[in-house]
């Protein structure tokens, strides 16, 4: 593989953006590479600048979950378009989109569509302060809900991929009102009540850690969070960005049956716009404006480009009836692929998988529960491991902390292709 044209348009990218990227993971910093820039891309194939073809498992970072350019989505955007990109007034593309929502998370009566999963974030905790009268929130370390000021304190994502948990530009006042409790540690939860029980809004918790890689919630963790959020006059928030319709049509609520007040989403909802929503109970919804106080707003919400393709998607994803088994099957392949790849090189290693997201931490750790548990992996070997993966075709994630996805548009013999890769890799890796 040569990148000659990926080279050079980094180097040009740099002159005028940050970094050369509008994102920072994207930039392949922590892998030490130049990042490859991307041409076009269709099912689960994408083609850099160079003529490189990869097989996807990025997803654009979680929301291609029927694989790139889908015929149905295209031609949903393509005939919005026709009639106009934006009028900032009400359109019935909103009102389908939020039915669909409704229909398809248990715990939404209402929602609000924004145009990013940090703007759904921002506006769930404003919503939970406002309702609630109190300042508080508790985040989990190593968790990632966007770049709001609340939540870049020990946040995941790209922020631990670069070691920025914390940013520079978060004011003090903000910090204080984020408390910090550990994942899948239900003792350090009620020692932040004990201590400010009174003025705690809400608990906002990724339900499956996706941004220090894949971390399961362990047995009772999330009943546990609802109970504490109830017991205290707290509102529960979800951040389903990630697993809203990728684990269950409901989401990680409907898969582990634990209901929030508040749901925040993106990714999948905006079949590849950028889009994001918040939802809860009506009684909660109807605090913002215009029907209550709390104001939040968006000259491009609801845009109908991002609702034709968000609704086309979630259609898809209700219409087609083996959707998350055919997920969990494909998924499932690989997992039992790479554990016996591990085990034949024997590389020690943890994979975590929860449907069809899955992180291979390369760690010596027995398992990997926790924030501190993913902190141990080898980013070093990730490092090296991302390079004999793009080599060899695979499009996996330029970062340890992140997940790999499977789409419905992976097909059986690009499952075969990442195992026989991964099976490579690990060899190179031993040498
Ligand atoms: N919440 C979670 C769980 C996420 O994974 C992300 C992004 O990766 C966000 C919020 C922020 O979403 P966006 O990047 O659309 O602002």
């Amino acid at each position: 593989m040569q990148f000659s044209k990926s080279i050079e348009a980094f180097q040009q990218a740099q002159q005028s953006i940050p970094g050369g990227v509008n994102s920072p993971v994207r930039a392949f910093k922590s892998v030490n590479l130049n990042p490859v820039f991307i041409d076009c891309a269709k099912g689960s194939t994408v083609v850099d600048i160079d003529g490189n073809q990869y097989t996807d498992f990025v997803s654009s970072w979680g929301p291609l979950i029927f694989g790139h350019a889908h015929p149905e989505i295209v031609s949903a955007i393509n005939k919005a378009a026709q009639k106009g990109t934006s009028y900032g007034a009400p359109t019935l593309y909103e009102t389908e989109m939020a039915e669909l929502i409704v229909e398809m998370v248990p715990s939404i009566e209402k929602v609000r569509m924004v145009n990013s999963g940090t703007e759904a974030t921002m506006s769930a905790i404003r919503l939970a302060r406002g309702t609630t009268g109190r300042e508080k929130i508790v985040k989990f370390v190593g968790n990632y809900h966007g770049h709001g000021d609340s939540f870049l304190i020990k946040a995941g994502s790209g922020a631990i991929t670069l070691g920025l948990p914390d940013s520079p530009g978060v004011t003090a006042g903000n910090a204080k009102d984020t408390l910090l409790a550990n994942y899948n540690d239900l003792a350090s939860v009620e020692q932040l009540f004990a201590e400010n029980g009174e003025n705690i809004a809400a608990i906002i918790v990724e339900p499956v850690a996706g941004n220090m890689g894949v971390v399961l919630p362990e047995k009772g963790f999330l009943e546990g969070l609802r109970e504490i959020a109830t017991k205290n006059g707290a509102l529960l928030i979800f951040d389903e960005v990630i697993t809203g319709f990728r684990l269950a049509k409901g989401g990680a609520q409907e898969y582990f049956n634990v209901m929030p007040d508040i749901t925040t989403l993106g990714k999948i909802i905006g079949g590849g716009l950028p889009v994001g929503a918040y939802g809860g109970k009506k009684e909660i919804m109807d605090q913002l404006a215009p029907n209550g106080p709390i104001y939040q707003a968006g000259t491009l919400s609801g845009n109908p480009l991002a609702m034709a393709a968000g609704s086309t998607m979630l259609k898809l994803i209700r219409n087609t009836a083996d959707f998350y088994p055919e997920l969990e099957r494909k998924a499932k392949k690989l997992e039992e692929g790479i554990r016996n790849n591990l085990k034949e090189t024997g590389i020690k290693a943890v994979l975590n998988r929860v449907g069809s997201m899955m992180t291979l931490f390369f760690t010596n750790e027995e398992k990997v529960s926790s924030y501190e548990e993913a902190m141990s992996a080898d980013t070093t070997r990730y490092a090296k491991y991302f390079k004999l993966s793009l080599e060899s075709g695979m499009y996996i994630a330029p970062s340890q902390f992140e997940c790999l996805f499977v789409s419905y548009a992976h097909s059986d013999e690009d499952i075969d292709n990442i195992i026989a890769a991964n099976l490579n890799a690990l060899k190179e890796l031993k040498r």
